[in-house]
């Protein structure tokens, strides 16, 4: 059989509506990643963009076409199997952190890994984004950067095979976001983390190994970068 790219959707669509309205979200959309891969999607404002990355995630399902992850097309996969493989295969990061607010930050990461198969020590996952002092700390006590570590701590903590990140630094200021981004980048370096990353800040391009423009629900252009640049030194 073909040889299939480690992510690899192929002529995916997403079809919104009913027999009078039909909004196609996303059209016949294909583009390959690579395990490892730091991945920038950016596009315009309703461009496909999060539709893109909840087919991706599991979390929405694709009117046609296959999405091919680790060599299976989770485009085939019934309901049951969808949950197992969000569960167990997916991180996901999105803009407003989406915290328990009455579980501690460890808690939260804790409360993930209860449903995953094999998960990393919670502990240590908040050691290594850099909250060894904030545990014990409820998601209101936390800066909007911390919270955003927490999350990113939780989506880790499950080791997952795909990082999805939806605007990740969305609701955070200049320096935060930036030191977010890199937290994300040294993610994907040291442990060979496949890491995607929604953003409409075009001029975040250049962190990327590969950059996938949408444009509406379909991929206008393509670009690779031999040498990304570490995002400390990108100004935006
Ligand atoms: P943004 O940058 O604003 O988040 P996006 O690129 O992520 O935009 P999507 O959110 O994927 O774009 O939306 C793509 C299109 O699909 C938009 O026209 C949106 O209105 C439409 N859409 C998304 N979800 C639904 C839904 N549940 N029902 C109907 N239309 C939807």
């Amino acid at each position: 059989s073909k040889k299939r790219g480690f992510v690899e959707l192929d002529r995916v669509s997403k079809i919104y509506g009913n027999k009078d309205v039909k909004i196609v979200a996303v059209d016949e959309i294909s583009f390959s990643i690579d395990k490892g891969e730091f991945v920038v999607i950016v596009g315009p404002s309703g461009a496909g963009k999060t539709t893109v990355l909840n087919i991706l995630g599991g979390m929405d399902q694709a009117s046609g076409g296959s999405v091919w992850v680790d060599g299976e097309d989770i485009a085939k996969y019934n309901s049951r199997q969808l949950t197992q493989y969000r569960r167990e295969d997916i991180g996901f990061v999105f803009q407003f952190y989406n915290l328990v607010p009455n579980l501690t930050a460890l808690e939260n990461v804790e409360l993930a890994l209860q449903i995953c198969k094999d998960p990393l020590d919670a502990r240590q996952v908040l050691r290594e984004v850099g909250l060894r002092e904030r545990m014990k700390n409820f998601p209101a006590q936390l800066s909007g950067g911390e919270q955003q570590r927490v999350s990113i701590a939780r989506a880790l903590a499950k080791n997952p095979k795909l990082l999805l990140c939806d605007e990740p630094t969305g609701a955070l200021d200049y320096q935060t976001g930036k030191a977010i981004l890199k937290l994300l980048q040294d993610m994907c370096r040291e442990r060979g983390m496949t890491v995607i990353v929604i953003t409409h800040n075009s001029a975040l391009t250049p962190m990327a190994d590969k950059v996938i423009r949408i444009k509406n629900g379909t991929v206008s252009s393509m670009e690779l970068n031999e040498k990304p640049i570490p995002v400390e030194n990108i100004e935006w």
